[in-house]
């Protein structure tokens, strides 16, 4: 049962058309944690600074979420700024401040290392791999990332993705990654990348999910007020992970449940800043939207 992801923990400074927050808790391993132990434990592995605040800590522990694996280093947290436009789907990064991030060598923890069930969350592909290299034998393998390492670091990541089962990419990453503009073109010259499956997301228009044993597609679950579109995508694999981890396999009807609850969890998310709306969350409430987006989804 046991999940495991590493990524960033950090503080965000986020634009809307209605406000700016500097300093909001955030990262791709943070948005995961929490989506992801509202199903099972997780176990985390990430760096923070010596400014990294004892509430966000404890904010993780009493999510379920194992911090053992969580490394306190000299200087600032990894910082990232950015600011949306009027349709929320496109964002602009302001800034990216790689802080101790930039030095990160991750040390997966003994006790961590039989984990079943790993999200590779956005980070650096050189870092990701360190990580995956030190777990024994893991299941199911699962990569996220973004246009900042598909332009910096192609190479890493193309290596990476020949060792991973699935990715998830948004619109904007597949066509970077491959050039193509269709995007089911694109998740399919994903899939000769390496990956089994490709899990495509569109924002508000929902994701797909694509491999051999399965083609599935599904809208977003509908918010009428988004406050912070920020983490929907961690979110939406904690969701996935946590619904995969607790049902101990990845068989096709597990997979496209999972797609449900990664939605469910991405829409929680971006009911708030940072991780404010989808922290708190108790699984009555995540099936609760699972059963309202289903009745969205199907004809009797
Ligand atoms: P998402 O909206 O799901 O793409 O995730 C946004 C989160 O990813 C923010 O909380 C950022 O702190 C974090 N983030 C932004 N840029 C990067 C990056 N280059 N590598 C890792 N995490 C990042």
């Amino acid at each position: 049962m046991s999940l495991l992801v590493i990524g960033t923990l950090a503080y965000d400074t986020v634009e809307t058309m209605h406000t700016r927050r500097a300093d909001v808790l955030g990262g791709s391993a943070m948005y995961f944690s929490i989506a992801a132990g509202q199903f099972v434990p997780v176990q985390l592995v990430a760096v923070v600074g010596k400014d990294f605040r004892p509430q966000d800590i404890e904010l993780l522990k009493a999510s379920r979420v194992d911090v053992s694996g969580v490394e306190h280093a000299e200087g600032r947290t990894f910082r990232w700024s950015g600011r949306y436009e009027s349709d929320w789907n496109t964002r602009h990064t302001l800034e990216t401040q790689l802080n101790v991030f930039e030095r990160f060598d991750p040390k997966v923890p003994a006790a961590m290392r039989a984990a079943n069930w790993v999200f590779l969350a956005n980070a650096a592909p050189r870092v990701q791999m360190r990580a995956l290299e030190q777990v024994t034998k893991p299941k199911f393998t699962v990569v996220d990332t973004m246009n900042l390492w598909i332009d910096t670091a192609r190479a890493d990541l193309l290596q990476l993705l020949r060792k991973v089962d699935a990715v998830v990419l948004n619109d904007e990453e597949a066509r970077m990654l491959t050039g193509e503009r269709n995007l089911i073109k694109a998740a399919g010259s994903v899939l000769g990348l390496g990956p089994r499956y490709v899990i495509l997301k569109k924002g508000e228009h929902g994701a797909f999910l694509l491999g051999n044993d399965v083609h599935f597609s599904l809208p977003a679950y509908p918010i009428d007020e988004v406050v912070d579109p920020t983490g929907a995508g961690d979110s939406f694999a904690g969701g996935f992970m946590g619904y995969i981890a607790e049902k101990g396999n990845v068989r096709p009807e597990t997979l496209r449940a999972a797609m449900l609850y990664g939605t469910v969890s991405a829409s929680w998310c971006v009911q708030g800043f940072g991780v404010e709306a989808l922290s708190g969350r108790t699984r009555a409430d995540i099936d609760g939207r699972f059963d309202e987006l289903r009745t969205i989804c199907t004809i009797g």
